[in-house]
């Protein structure tokens, strides 16, 4: 079965297709001739990985998957949550929105945030939402130089380290896109 993953991450493919059955054949975007960027313009978080399933199986006809990812943070109501990757603006630069987040939480004690992944899973015509949530709180400062856009400044419960200083290996287990992921991966396994 072929099954298209919405991204053109060869190593978020590569890690995916390694945990699947054999019978499963992981295509990225480039692999179907999908080279236009997929409209991101929900309000959601949930929102926007359907809108980008949804273009690919009704564009291209493929079964496909497509992940959405966004920081909610509670002080602030749930921002940047759907706005994450472009919340200082649209040069989407991960300083740039750290800088931000910080100066706008400032001392404020509540530092509560949670990073939500929805994977939306477009299957022999049927539709399905997998959730992951890592719970953690905002830094008052940046911390690690591993991983990539608020890892600096997001601990995640239990831990006395950012996501950019803990292993990539810790990340991916107790991580937002780890769980989402697992719950996709065990899905399609029950569902061969
Ligand atoms: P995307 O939907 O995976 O592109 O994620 C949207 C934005 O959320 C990214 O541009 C990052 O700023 C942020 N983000 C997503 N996942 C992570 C993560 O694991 N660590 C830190 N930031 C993340």
């Amino acid at each position: 079965m072929q099954l298209v993953f919405a991204s053109n991450n060869k190593n978020k493919i590569k890690e995916i297709q390694q945990l699947l059955p054999a019978t499963i054949q992981l295509l990225s975007l480039e692999d179907i001739g999908c080279y236009e960027e997929i409209p991101e313009t929900a309000d959601t978080i949930e929102g926007n990985a359907i809108l980008k399933a949804n273009y690919v199986t009704q564009k291209y006809g493929y079964d496909c998957f497509a992940d959405d990812t966004g920081l909610e943070v509670e002080a602030l109501n749930g921002a940047p949550g759907v706005y994450s990757a472009r919340y200082a603006g649209e040069q989407k630069d991960s300083n740039d929105n750290m800088d931000k987040l910080l100066s706008t939480l400032y001392e404020n004690a509540n530092r509560n945030a949670q990073f939500k992944t929805v994977i939306t899973l477009n299957r022999n015509g049927e539709q399905h939402l997998f959730t992951g949530i890592a719970k953690g709180t905002i830094t008052l400062e940046k911390s690690g130089d591993k991983g990539f856009g608020y890892d600096p400044i997001f601990k995640p419960e239990d831990y006395n380290e950012t996501f950019a200083q803990i292993s990539i290996d810790i990340k991916n287990k107790i991580s937002h896109r780890g769980k989402a992921t697992q719950q996709l991966i065990t899905f399609l396994k029950n569902h061969e």
